[in-house]
């Protein structure tokens, strides 16, 4: 089995569940006493988000980088980057390892793509609804991506900052989100992809009716294919 290096901690309330994800899964496919073989670096989250308030996607980069580099060198064999977040800086730190790095948005595409949709809404930070790095990353898959409108933009990505980081699971706001998801649906989405690794704390599998893509856990799988392969 091969060693998964998790960069985490953006936020811990989602980095637990990978773990849990990815032990879990190594669990079901190997059975008896068997575990995954993790090194973990997890960040200060109020540091991270004081570098994305700043707009310093350069040194975010360079942090994520280094520690990369760090648990390649103290025995990782693939890294995992447990946020879609800050696969904004997936660049660098691919350039700073010679291990493989999966990428969120390439596992969750293929979950999209073995579902047979062509359609899919996304939900995430603004950065991820709204940025090349992330919705380009989808299209590239053949994906037609819809987004939810402003003011429902705003909604996601406040949940997401002001209560799902902070471990607030709030009844009110899982409501308004599968509003939202409604109102995609009515759009055209085939699908959902919960594009913000604390969304499924929030919405899970069973709360949606159209197929559901939650990408901590089509991530944590991912990683697992990767490191018993
Ligand atoms: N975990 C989140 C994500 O998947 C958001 C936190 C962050 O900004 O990294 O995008």
């Amino acid at each position: 089995m091969k060693t998964i290096g998790l960069l985490g901690g953006m936020s811990w309330e989602s980095s637990v569940e990978y773990e849990r994800f990815i032990n879990e899964e190594v669990r079901r496919r190997l059975g008896g006493m068997h575990s995954a073989d993790l090194l973990i670096r997890s960040y200060d989250f109020d540091l991270i988000e004081q570098l994305q308030l700043a707009g310093d996607w350069v040194a975010a980069g360079d942090l994520l980088a280094g520690d990369a580099a760090l648990l390649e060198s103290s025995g990782a064999d693939l890294i995992v980057l447990a946020t879609n977040t800050m696969h904004k800086v997936a660049p660098q730190i691919e350039a700073a390892i010679t291990i493989p790095f999966l990428h969120i948005a390439d596992a969750t595409a293929e979950a999209v793509h073995d579902s047979g949709i062509g359609s899919v809404a996304l939900l995430g930070t603004h950065y991820t609804m709204e940025q090349d790095f992330y919705r380009g990353r989808l299209a590239a898959h053949g994906l037609d991506v819809l987004i939810p409108d402003e003011a429902d933009r705003a909604v996601v990505h406040d949940v997401i900052f002001d209560e799902l980081v902070k471990g607030l699971v709030v009844s009110d706001s899982k409501e308004r989100y599968l509003a939202i998801i409604d109102r995609l649906f009515d759009r055209g989405a085939e699908g959902v992809i919960a594009g913000c690794t604390e969304i499924e704390l929030l919405v899970g599998p069973g709360d949606v009716d159209l197929p559901y893509f939650p990408t901590a856990r089509i991530h944590a799988v991912a990683a697992v294919d990767a490191a018993l392969t």
